[in-house]
């Protein structure tokens, strides 16, 4: 047996010190593993997963289409038609039952990969030391013996024995239920333990909240303490959401109604002495024609196909319900740093020993030089500089890399920066380090010790300048601070939307060797950095307003460096800071919250209490967050939106959508799907209905009053197959209206369908009805068979249903051309229907199949006649309706 499988099983890894388990992992606790033999055991052990469970396979999928009441009816139907003697009658409901259920599964199936799609897209990354360099991979690559690193934010990918930590604090919850974090260390533990009491050992699908760490990969996959409880890491997201659940009760209820309603009518019809076979395919006819069975389905569709669209966007959607949720949207609440600016910082101006220089060059290559006056300058001969630019080289973690496409920051973009001004001046590598306090929003400074005994601080001029009793003068000695003059040198900087950080050093005592305190420091400088507003980011917020959308800017960054950048970009007006909002009351901040437009120096909990006061205004908030600490933010907000390149795992996990750009235009345009989605399905379930109310009041009627069937369970079955198939599907595709953004977000508390709307779908019903009605009587009474007349009644359903999908292409605007040129579905759709009805209609096998037959070309004409009139009628029904818009944007 090769040590490595006898090793660190996971119940003793933390029984044994760091050298026994590196040992028996065969791996190296400082180097990790090397690339090859990190390959070699992927292939040997397979990926960092655990295997798939609560999604259905396909059979159950395939079974589950046949398990609806309708299914039954048919079937037994068809089982009751075969002992009757009419054996072709039930083969064709068998094989209608048949199509049905295999259209059905290749439907959900497509939704299915859709969404299965997302939940590949939203893996855990990683980052894994090999050979001694940190990389990162996906936390699927990661085999026993890696040597992981974690930071505040990440996800622990697997099981692991720590063998470093820095204030290294992880959540359990997952795993414990306990959701105090837990402290972690390294020390080698005595005695047996239960998983919440292991104290170095961090498990899969935890959350790292604090600090930094690193440890051995002891178990991965199926194999970890998670996997081994057999708890889903990413479970397989249900297809529900509020919407489809109200659709399928909606649905459920018309199905029990419908049902009983047939029930009603073949008692009826027995009590009059008619015969029980005709009164059973009465009841049948009723139950497939009025009951809405593929509503459900469709909507579930239409939200995969939406979301779809949205990765294409830039835009994952975690959680479904967040597509319907987006359309509603108020206010959005975004970062400045990286979503409404690019986040490629560059050093442009640095202020030391009462001086300012200008650095040149421009991306994260090490090329330009330090001026002052224009003239460059040796950076020795300026002590206060040189020691500036040496703080921002020393307290980093970040890496400048050089790719084919030139040099790339590895990291912080801030701190990127500062390794390239530090490079322009040619300064000299620091000491090894010893310990690091690690940046974080709330705290807004980062500290290092080294070797020499050296603390290097950098962060946010107020919270330095507070750590700071002297200045570095020019010459680089301290000398007395003077606060009012640093802070009036950044307001300039910040002023011209430049990013500032200050600078301090001071000397440990000596013997230190972690940071538990920071003595008094010396402050030495700022460094100012540009970083420019994305290009797409003036028009998004634009396109916002037009839509009746707030965009708010909230930043940890400097309230006049907000300030400018917010002008750029049009969000202007006064600037409310994290202190003012610490200041203001509960009960004012609603207001405030809702007059401003830019927020600064705010931390995340502060986004928290923003978040709760735009609520209480009846917002629907959509807010970024990237941090560790913007994970409650990310969770009380509407849509929590985090950022899929700069944003921690635990932010991800908080958040019901993911921007794989971090481009705050990706937010503006998921809204705009949303709303598409929204009309699509709206769209869709206005034309469809019609069809279901007008069956189901005609085959009623027939009933009661003992007339011939106008049609029969087959037809009305045909009808099923072609034309809610054929023409339902260019909504689903159906592009969003050009209108979308240009009308106030939708009020989530309104109905799905409003008034005008049901009374949209009674009228294309009762039109239905009436022509349905007339037309069979018309051919009757001509001396037509009841075959011919049958068909007549299918023809106009078909083609009224053609005439008003047209209609339903926009709900409110007339329809132009433009719409059935925009959409190719929409002719396609109508030729294909037109074509398969000419079939049913001359087509002797299908004639004998369904019972159709012939009709002349007048017959045509008054079936046109039906779909034309009520194709006006709903045009009509349009203008008399059409909204106010509040919006002037409106061109047409
Ligand atoms: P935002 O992401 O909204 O710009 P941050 O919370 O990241 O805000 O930054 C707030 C302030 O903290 C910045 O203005 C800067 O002065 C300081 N800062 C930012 N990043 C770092 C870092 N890596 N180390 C030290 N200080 C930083
Ligand atoms: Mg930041």
């Amino acid at each position: 047996m090769t040590p490595a499988t006898t090793a660190g099983r996971r119940t003793e890894a933390y029984l044994r010190p760091v050298e026994e388990v590196a040992l028996a992992l065969g791996t190296d606790a400082a180097r990790g593993l090397s690339g090859e033999e990190a390959a070699a055991r992927l292939e040997r052990h397979g990926p960092n997963a655990l295997p798939e469970t609560g999604r259905r396979g396909p059979l159950r999928r395939l079974l589950a289409q046949f398990h609806s009441p309708l299914i039954y009816v048919l079937m037994a139907s068809a089982v009751v038609t075969a002992v009757l003697g009419e054996r072709v009658d039930a083969a064709v409901i068998l094989a209608v039952v048949v199509v049905n259920a295999a259209v059905g599964f290749a439907q959900e199936s497509r939704a299915e990969k859709a969404l299965a799609a997302l939940a590949a897209l939203t893996q855990t990354s990683a980052t894994v030391v090999r050979d001694g360099v940190p990389v990162r991979v996906p936390a699927t690559g990661l085999v026993r013996g890696d040597l992981v690193a974690l930071a505040a934010g990440d996800k622990v990918p697997a099981d692991l024995r720590l063998v470093r930590v820095e204030e290294l604090a992880v959540d359990e919850s997952a795993l414990t239920g306990e959701s105090v974090p837990v402290v972690k260390e390294t020390r080698t533990q005595r005695s047996r333990a239960g998983l919440a009491d292991r104290r170095n050992m961090a498990y899969s699908g935890t959350l790292v909240t604090a600090g930094r760490g690193a440890g051995l990969v002891v178990a991965t996959g199926a194999d970890t303490a998670i996997g081994g409880i057999h708890r889903m890491v990413g479970a397989a997201t249900p297809v529900q959401t509020p919407l489809t659940r109200k659709i399928a009760h909606f649905s459920r209820l018309v199905t029990a109604a419908v049902l009983g309603l047939a029930a009603v009518t073949f008692g009826i019809g027995l009590a009059r002495g008619l015969p029980a076979g005709e009164m059973l395919t009465a009841a049948v006819a009723l139950a497939v024609g009025a009951i809405p069975e593929g509503l459900p389905a469709v909507v579930t569709i239409t939200l995969a196909i939406g979301v779809a669209r949205m990765v294409r966007h830039g835009a994952i959607v975690r959680h479904l319900p967040a597509v319907e949720t987006l359309g509603s949207t108020t206010v959005i609440c975004t970062d400045k740093t990286g979503t409404l600016t690019e986040n490629q910082m560059t050093v442009t101006a640095v202020a030391a020993g009462g001086r300012v220089y200008q650095v040149t060059g421009t991306g994260y290559a090490p090329v330009g030089d330090v001026r002052a006056d224009g003239r460059p300058v040796d950076v020795a001969a300026h002590p206060a500089l040189l020691a500036c630019l040496t703080a921002g080289l020393a307290c980093n973690d970040a890496r400048l890399v050089h790719t084919g496409a030139g040099w790339e920051a590895a990291g912080d973009p801030t701190e990127a920066a500062l390794l390239a001004s530090a490079a322009k001046a040619g300064i000299e590598p620091v000491p090894a380090r010893l310990h690091t306090i690690p940046f974080a929003s709330e705290r807004q400074y980062m500290a290092t010790l080294h070797q020499d005994g050296t603390i290097y601080v950098k962060g946010s001029v107020e919270r330095v300048l507070a750590l700071c009793d002297t200045q570095a003068g020019p010459d680089g000695a301290p000398g007395p601070l003077d606060p009012a003059a640093v802070a009036d040198q950044a307001e300039t900087f910040a002023r011209r939307g430049l990013r500032v950080l200050a600078f301090a050093r001071a000397d440990a005592a000596p013997g230190t060797d972690a940071l538990t305190g920071l003595p008094p420091l010396t402050f030495l400088g700022l460094q100012a950095m540009h970083d420019p507003p994305r290009p797409t980011a003036a028009d998004a917020v634009r396109a916002c307003r037009d839509a009746g959308i707030q965009v708010k800017m909230i930043t940890g960054d400097h309230a006049a460096t907000a300030r400018a950048v917010g002008a750029r970009i049009g969000l202007e007006g006064p600037v409310m800071t994290g202190a003012e909002l610490a200041a203001c009351p509960d009960e004012d901040l609603p207001d405030a919250a809702e007059r401003t437009a830019v927020f600064a120096r705010v931390s995340p909990d502060q986004k928290l209490r923003l978040v709760r006061a735009l609520q209480r205004r009846a917002h629907v908030i959509a807010m970024t967050g990237d941090g560790v600490n913007d994970a409650p933010a990310l969770k009380q907000a509407d849509i929590g939106v985090a950022m899929g390149r700069g944003g921690t795992e635990a932010a991800k996990e908080a958040a019901d959508m993911v921007l794989t750009d971090d481009d705050f235009a990706s937010i503006e345009t998921a809204v705009e799907q949303g709303r598409g989605v929204f009309d699509n399905l709206v769209k869709f379930i206005v034309w469809a209905l019609p069809a279901n109310v007008g069956l189901g009041a005609i085959l009623t009627a027939a009933i009661l009053t003992g007339a011939d069937l106008p049609i029969l369970p087959l037809q009305v079955l045909w009808l099923n197959m072609t034309a809610v198939l054929i023409l339902g599907l260019p909504f689903a595709v159906e592009p969003r209206d050009e209108a979308v953004m240009r009308r106030p977000p939708r009020d989530p508390s309104l109905p799905l369908i409003t008034g005008a709307l049901v009374a949209r779908i009674l009228l294309v019903s009762a039109i239905l009805l009436a022509g349905a009605f007339t037309l069979l009587h018309w051919e009757q009474a001509g001396g037509a068979s009841l075959e011919t007349a049958r068909t007549v009644v299918v023809n106009v359903f078909a083609m009224t249903l053609l005439a008003y999908m047209f209609n339903c292409l926009s709900l409110d605007r007339p329809l132009l051309w433009r719409g059935v040129r925009r959409n190719p579905w929409v002719a396609v759709g109508a030729l294909a229907l037109i074509g398969v009805q000419l079939i049913y209609t001359y087509a002797p096998p299908l004639n004998d199949l369904f019972g159709s037959a012939p009709m002349d070309l007048a017959a045509w004409a008054r079936v046109a006649a039906v779909a034309v009139i009520a194709y006006i009628a709903v045009e009509v029904a349009k203008f008399v309706h059409r909204p106010r818009r509040p919006t002037p944007a409106d061109p047409s």
